[in-house]
């Protein structure tokens, strides 16, 4: 520790959203000793959110690089996987052997793309996909280009993202969803309705209450065509599985840090031990992270949206350089997702609802306002098409989580 009480060696593991954005708050606040950032991948920080938009339609691959800022005086180990946490003598190892002494580490490695255990599922690059990064999609859009006929498996927002893509480049796509709408454990029924409604009118294939229960290969062993429970048969070049993501803390099994589902961490996002204790030293941002939200009391929700990367991970630097002083974290949760020209925008934590209510609904101008209510009280609130809408939402929820933090 420096005489300030800051940290002197800070290392970040994950080298992207949450990691860039947690270096940067670092330094505007004054911390002045090393920086390490470790990434897996072997690209500079970029955006993910492109990725599942123009990223797929536009005519050349877009550059989603994320600035950094000039002077931010950051050794840079990419390409280099950490493979293992000791928090007891404070080191972290990579997968070339390197030891990386810390007194401030910030966990922010991210999430995977699930996938299934489907039979008959060919090979990775055989025409069967999952999306997270950069290389993930410029596969996906060498594919693409040659494709007739895309079967996306998961309406959730990346898979109705991928599938609009798909229908913008004039593919036929079928959109595969196990639950009734898509969408329905994250925006409830008439919200996930209304985005169903979206996808028809758009000519995708959507068949919701279904699943994928084999797929089938042509001689040369790449797709040909999926059947869904029930016998349909739906033919297919490409497939995507959206099936969701799952925090990237494998890594960190060993250590002894409650991780399996995520960094569990307190209010000031510090990691903590299975027992509730803090880990000294270290803290946890993004979609690796598991933050207590004020707006589900305390509870903990996967949430892998990408403000709250951004939040946290400043939240997370704070905590670094400031320790207990650092105010709780108790930033409103908000998302968006663009499908078919329109923007589908929620503040709070629709799905901790047990009453939607819809304010407007106007199918021909694609304009949706609901608001979400647990036990009478305000949850969060979604609009499609009505962004400045959500500004009021946005100011009752931060009064109720500042409240609760
Ligand atoms: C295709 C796509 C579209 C999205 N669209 C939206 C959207 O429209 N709206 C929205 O709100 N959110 C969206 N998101 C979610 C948003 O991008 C994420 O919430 C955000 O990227 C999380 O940032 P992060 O830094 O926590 O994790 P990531 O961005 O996943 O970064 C983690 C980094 O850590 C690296 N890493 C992993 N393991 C290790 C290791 N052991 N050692 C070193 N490095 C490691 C990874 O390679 C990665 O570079 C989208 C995500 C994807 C994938």
């Amino acid at each position: 520790m420096s005489a300030a009480g800051h940290p002197r060696d800070v290392v970040i593991v994950g080298a992207s959203l949450a990691g860039l954005r947690a270096a940067t708050t670092l330094r505007a606040e004054g911390f002045t000793g090393n920086l390490t950032l470790v990434g897996a991948e072997p690209h500079a920080p970029y955006d993910r959110p492109p990725l599942s938009k123009k990223f797929l339609t536009a005519p050349a691959p877009a550059d989603t690089g994320l600035p950094v800022p000039d002077g931010l005086g950051a050794r840079w180990l990419l390409g280099r996987a950490a493979v293992r946490l000791d928090p007891y003598s404070r080191i972290v190892t990579l997968a070339d052997g390197t030891r990386l002494p810390y007194d401030g580490l910030l966990i922010a490695t991210g999430a995977t793309a699930r996938s299934g255990a489907t039979a008959g599922e060919p090979g990775r690059g055989q025409g069967v996909f999952t999306l997270r990064g950069r290389d993930d999609v410029t596969a996906l859009r060498a594919a693409l280009l040659p494709a007739r006929r895309l079967l996306v498996v998961g309406a959730g927002f990346l898979g109705g993202e991928v599938a609009a893509a798909g229908r913008a480049l004039g593919l036929h796509v079928t959109l595969v969803e196990a639950a009734a709408v898509p969408l329905e454990r994250a925006i409830g029924v008439e919200a996930g309705a209304f985005v169903g409604m979206l996808h028809r009118e758009a000519g995708i294939d959507l068949r919701t209450g279904t699943t994928v229960a084999e797929y089938r290969t042509g001689p040369d062993g790449t797709l040909g065509a999926a059947r869904l429970a029930g016998g349909r048969l739906v033919a297919a070049d490409v497939a995507v599985l959206a099936l969701g993501a799952a925090p990237a803390t494998g890594w960190l099994a060993g250590s002894g840090i409650e991780a399996a589902d995520g960094v569990r961490t307190d209010s000031r996002l510090r990691a903590l031990f299975p027992d509730g204790g803090v880990v000294p030293g270290v803290v946890a941002a993004g979609d690796a992270a598991r933050v207590p939200q004020p707006l589900a009391d305390g509870a903990a929700p996967a949430l892998g949206h990408w403000s709250g990367a951004v939040e946290q991970a400043a939240a997370a630097a704070r905590t670094l350089l400031l320790g207990d002083a650092a105010p709780p974290f108790a930033e409103v949760p908000s998302f968006w997702s663009d499908v078919h020209g329109v923007r589908l925008r929620s503040v709070g934590l629709p799905a901790l609802a047990d009453t939607a209510k819809v304010h407007e609904c106007d199918r021909a101008a694609r304009r949706l306002e609901v608001s979400y209510h647990r036990e009478g009280r305000l949850t969060g609130a979604l609009t499609i098409g009505r962004t400045s809408r959500l500004a009021p939402y946005r100011r009752t929820l931060a009064q109720y989580a500042v409240g609760r933090r």
